[in-house]
């Protein structure tokens, strides 16, 4: 590990003096004219930067560089829930095959459960050039432990490049335990994944506050991993299954855990805005909760559902699973209206993907019209009533 080593021969009371009044983390004691580093100390090396030349270096491991060319393969995790592949691996799938072009890499997924043979084969259709399968009672229900082992043990095996995992509710709880195990890194929420020939994968998501977007590298570690959420990318068409099911051998792998389930209670099912085709997502433009009243008569002429960004979730007038970007639902529909909504960052990146967008807003800057296919620039007090009548009169 790194560390800060002190010269004590270039130490004197007012070298030590200026060296404790500098440091942020009170990480140094000066006894009996020794200046020595404590447990506060973050390594963040303003005393080597700031202080008197000489005294403090920093003293780092020597880092041994990987050989990234031993590490091939996309690897797609199959989630899955009563039998049925979430679909959310199959639109990674997609982009794993569209990575993988850049340096001709095989992709590759992998399942883990019990009685799942269907499902290895399914992800084979989408035309992944391997599918392991690892099959076990002791698999049977998610558990982050054993499931963690399985991937470890399947790591060991195969050196893969990259692993994806889907931004849902347990890939976010099983991709950074696997990562920690792997001593890895991980991005979660990518909205947008790239690699380059050398096959670094750039993880892209938006960053401080949603006004940067970073690209996310994993410079010396590998697998590179990163979860992407539901609808962000392309499910790839059915194709003649070219791939070959690996049956994988778990004799080795731990199955015994400190988790253990007592049962499943299946939550009610509720409306998922995910699923819906036409959508009207409304926002802070609309002065009072009545005022929404006004998109009734479209909403039930389209038969849409109704969604809303975050700020109407934070004054109570809609139910968080209603709302549309990161920290929302991410949606694809035929046809997406936005009434009164600006267009942040973490809005867009959760319905960009929609078929055909319609946006009406009073701002002509507004940044929802650079991606929309028909913008109606205006007030929507006005914009709706005309609609209305013209929907009445019909
Ligand atoms: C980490 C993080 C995560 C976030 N996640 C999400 C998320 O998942 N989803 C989300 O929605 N937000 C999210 N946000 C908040 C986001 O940054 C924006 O603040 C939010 O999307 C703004 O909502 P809005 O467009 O409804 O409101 P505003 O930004 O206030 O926009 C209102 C728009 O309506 C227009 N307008 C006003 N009056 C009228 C009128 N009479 N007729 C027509 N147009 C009118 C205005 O010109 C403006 O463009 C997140 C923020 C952070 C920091």
């Amino acid at each position: 590990m790194a560390y800060i080593k002190v010269d004590n021969s270039k130490v004197t009371k007012e070298v030590a003096e200026k060296l404790l009044k500098i440091c942020p983390f009170n990480a140094f004691d000066y006894k009996n004219g020794t200046l020595s580093v404590n447990a506060n100390c973050r390594i963040c090396s303003v005393c080597v930067k700031r202080g008197p030349e000489g005294v403090c270096t920093l003293v780092e491991d020597e880092k041994k560089l990987i050989d990234k060319t031993k590490y091939q393969g996309i690897l797609v995790y199959v989630e899955h829930h009563n039998n049925e592949a979430h679909p959310v691996s199959f639109e990674l799938v997609g982009k794993a095959l569209e990575l993988a072009k850049v340096r001709k890499e095989p992709v590759y997924a992998i399942v883990i459960g019990h009685n799942v043979k269907h499902l290895a084969e399914e992800v084979l259709t989408y035309g992944v050039d391997k599918a392991f399968l690892y099959d076990d009672e002791a698999f049977l229900n998610f558990n982050v432990e054993i499931y963690t082992n399985v991937l470890e043990h399947f790591f060991k095996k195969y050196q893969n490049n990259i692993f994806l995992v889907g931004g849902t509710p347990l890939g976010r709880s099983f991709a950074p335990r696997v990562a920690a195990r792997l001593r890895t890194g991980m991005t979660a929420d990518c909205t947008a994944l790239e690699v380059t020939k050398e096959g670094d994968l750039m993880q892209i998501r938006p960053a401080f506050g949603g006004n940067v977007m970073a690209k996310i590298e994993t410079t010396n570690n590998r697998p590179q991993m990163a979860t992407v959420r539901y609808k962000m990318f392309q499910k790839p068409p059915v194709v003649k299954p070219h791939g070959t099911l690996v049956v994988e051998d778990t004799k080795d792998i731990k199955k015994d855990s400190l988790i253990k389930l007592l049962e499943i209670l299946n939550k009610p099912k509720a409306k998922d805005i995910s699923e819906s085709e036409i959508l009207i997502c409304v926002g802070r433009a609309f002065k009072k909760q009545a005022d929404l009243e006004l998109i009734e008569p479209l909403r039930k002429h389209l038969n849409a559902d109704v969604a809303c960004t975050r700020p109407l979730i934070e004054n109570g007038w809609f139910d968080p699973r209603l709302q549309v970007g990161l920290s929302g639902r991410t949606v694809k529909p035929k046809l997406i209206i936005n009434i009164g909504i600006s267009g942040a960052v973490h809005y867009i990146e959760g319905m960009k993907e929609s078929e055909v967008i319609i946006t009406i807003n009073n701002d002509p800057n507004s940044k929802l019209f650079d991606i929309s296919h028909y913008s109606i620039i205006g007030d929507l007090y006005e914009i709706l009533p005309r609609i209305n009548s013209l929907l009445e009169a019909k």
